[in-house]
Formats: C-alpha cells, structure tokens, sequence
C-alpha cells in the first residue's frame, strides 16, 4: 500500500472516503501516496475543506504537507466539510447515513531523478459506497447498482436507499443507450456512475449536476417525458471533452439541452412541438451569446444558448444538405482540443463545414450580436424523420 513503489515509476494517488455517521455535513477522507524511487522530494496541498487529523510521513509546512525524505507510509488522515449551504441548495450533501460528494481538490508537487514519473490517480470506498474512476462523482452509503454494458460503456445506475425512482431503470437505460449513441462525437468515458439522488432528502441546489469525466447525480423524480430531461442532460455534459472557456458556457449548456430534447422527441418521450416549443425560448433576448458579460442572468446559457444551438445544428444541416451537422462540429472540439473558446469552435466550424464561410457569417452574427435565431418549424430540418 504505503510505500515505495519499486516495480513501476509511476506516483500513485489513492483517496479514499468513508462515512462518519456520527456527523452530517462531514466524511472521513484518507490521502495514500505511493512514491518511485527516482522521487526525493513531495509535497501536496489540500481543499481548505479537509482537516488532516493524523499525518504519517509528512510534515505541515504552512499548509503544505511536506514528505518527511525518509518515511515509506505516506498518509493523510483527515475530516472533509461538504459545503452544502449555497443561497441556492446543495449540490453535495452529508446526511450522516448517506453522502454525495466529489472528491476534495489537490495539487501535488514532486522532484525527482532519471525517468520522469506518471501520476496515476485512483478513488475508492470503503464501508459501501461507489465512486466515478476519477473521483468526481461519489455516492456513501446503503445503495444498490444496476450495471448496462454496451461496447463503448458500462452504465452504472446507483439507487441509494434513501431514493425512490419514478422512472424504471430500464427506461433509463434505454434514453441513455439512445443518446450515447446519436452523439457519435467521441469523448466516451469507459464508465459512467449515474446517481439517482433522493428529491426529500435535501434542499438540493439543482435537478441534477454532471462532474468529471464519468458521472453525475440526478434527483430520483426527474421524469423522461419532459423536454429537458435531466437524466439525458447530465450524461451529454459527460461527453464533451475540452474544458470549455466562458466564451463557450453557451454551448456546454445549449447542447445539453438541445440534445436533451432531440434525444426525447427521437425516442418518443415527447412530441416535435413540445421540443421545439421548449428549444425556441426568448428569455433575455439582448444577451449576446458569447460573452457572458452581457447576459442578464446566469440562466441564459441554458435558455437562448439552447436556441442557438438549436438554429445552428439546422443551420450546418440546411447549408449541407443535412450531410453534416453540429455533431461533426462536436467531434472536432472533442479529439482537437483540452480547452476551448469561441475562436476554437470557430476553427471547427472552417475544418468541418463544407464551404463555411455563410456558416461562419450566421455564427458571427447570432453568437457576437444579440439577435436571436429564428428556429425551424420542420422535423426534418433537425435531421428527424417525419
Ligand atoms: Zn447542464
């Protein structure tokens, strides 16, 4: 466990949560470092939220857990405080019996000799529980997990004790399967944890919160006849790849919508007009979509966002004759880029489009000025079958 890792030259960072039932609002958290040789020098500094309790190998050098250069057991014991009391709700809650969280953030610094070391970064739970592979999306607790297979994922449903679902599981599956398929854009985490998170259990901040690469909670009454599904919304954010710069919060929002919708008409959960009904939103008319700065509220990249990206998806599929699409566009961001801002996506849309350069004046001219696209009344325009 802690000590040198001899056989791989690999750092390895194990977090580990647990309950502690005897408080809400905290878990127990644990730090395991496994260290190569050719490392002499460690340190890390850890969320304020977490209280170490009990270090073995490190010493506090003004917040910093520095490696003490002789010790193999590397180990930070400690208390984790979720901060669940925003204006707007939690978003990770500690009920005592049960816990939604992510894991804290960390940010480790290291010296070393000859081969440059990987990180490698593991999440685990003991006392029941699951976690997402990369620690963003972690479920304590009673709770019981329904596994979905396909070549490309494994969908993992976790339905803690203290949720009552109003949708059969296998419903769900089959919205995701649907959607994991439409969106052929690539971005496929191998696993992906969907928590269904009880409505009753706290005065939650959200419908549902994506986070990571592979995961997401979702409240346990979100319906999938309704035009912006949650269940579907959530897992499109799991496939967009690039951390997504200000300038593209409308697209990491409109998308999720959009496709939300598309994805529920597709499979018959909702009709055309209540998709396009819900997608031709008017709300803060005079934001320009690109530039947060303008918008009157936070919602709007959920609102006009999904309007333009709605307009636009028609717009690449009118200019090609429907052989190319946002999706293309979506791909390109996905493989291309680790961040992305409007000047990437413009890069994609020249790359992608066919002759782009109407494309490009409508994007220049819906996404920098504050005219709101006009949104087509025809399926097919939307790629849908009549
Ligand atoms: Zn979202």
């Amino acid at each position: 466990m802690n000590r040198y890792n001899n056989t791989y030259p690999d750092l390895i960072q194990n977090v580990v949560f647990s309950l502690d039932e005897s408080d809400t609002g905290i878990i127990d958290v644990s730090f395991e470092y496994e260290l190569p040789r050719s490392i002499f020098k460690f340190e890390t500094k850890l969320s304020d939220a977490v209280n170490i309790t009990t270090a073995s190998g490190f010493v506090n050098n003004d917040g910093r857990w520095v490696w003490d250069q002789s010790s193999t057991e590397l180990k930070l014991d400690g208390k984790y405080r979720l901060s669940e009391n925003t204006s707007e709700g939690a978003y990770y809650v500690d009920a005592g019996e049960w816990a939604i969280t992510n894991a804290p953030s960390q940010s480790s610094d290291w010296r070393y000799r000859g081969l440059k070391p990987k990180l490698i970064k593991n999440c685990r739970v003991e006392g029941g529980g699951i976690a997402s592979p990369d620690g963003a999306v972690v479920f304590l607790g009673e709770h019981e997990v329904i596994e979905n297979s396909n070549p490309v994922q494994n969908l993992m449903l976790v339905l803690p004790a203290a949720s009552d679902l109003v949708e059969l599981p296998s419903e769900i599956f089959e919205a995701i399967e649907h959607t994991s398929q439409y969106l052929d854009v690539g971005g496929y985490g191998g696993e992906v944890l969907m928590i269904a998170a009880g409505s009753d259990e706290a005065r939650w901040g959200a419908l549902g919160l994506q986070s990571g690469n592979s995961g997401f909670w979702t409240l346990d009454r979100c319906r999938l006849n309704q035009p912006g599904s949650t269940w579907i919304h959530e897992y499109v954010h799991t496939r967009q790849t690039p951390t997504f710069e200000p300038s593209m919060e409308w697209f990491t929002e409109g998308s999720a919508c959009y496709y939300a919708a598309l994805c529920s008409i597709q499979l018959g959960h909702i009709s055309f007009a209540e998709g396009r009904e819900f997608l031709k939103t008017s709300v803060d008319p005079d934001a320009v979509v690109r530039n947060p700065e303008t918008w009157n509220t936070t919602s709007t990249k959920y609102t006009k966002g999904r309007r333009v990206v709605a307009a636009l998806d028609c717009k690449i599929r009118d200019h090609t004759n429907n052989s190319t699409d946002l999706r293309d566009v979506w791909r390109f961001l996905n493989r291309r880029y680790e961040t992305a801002g409007y000047d990437e996506f413009l890069t994609a849309l020249r790359i992608v489009v066919p002759s782009p350069s109407k494309v490009i004046k409508w994007t220049d001219h819906y996404l920098n000025g504050t005219e709101t696209p006009p949104l087509p009344r025809d399926p097919a325009t939307f790629g849908l079958a009549q």
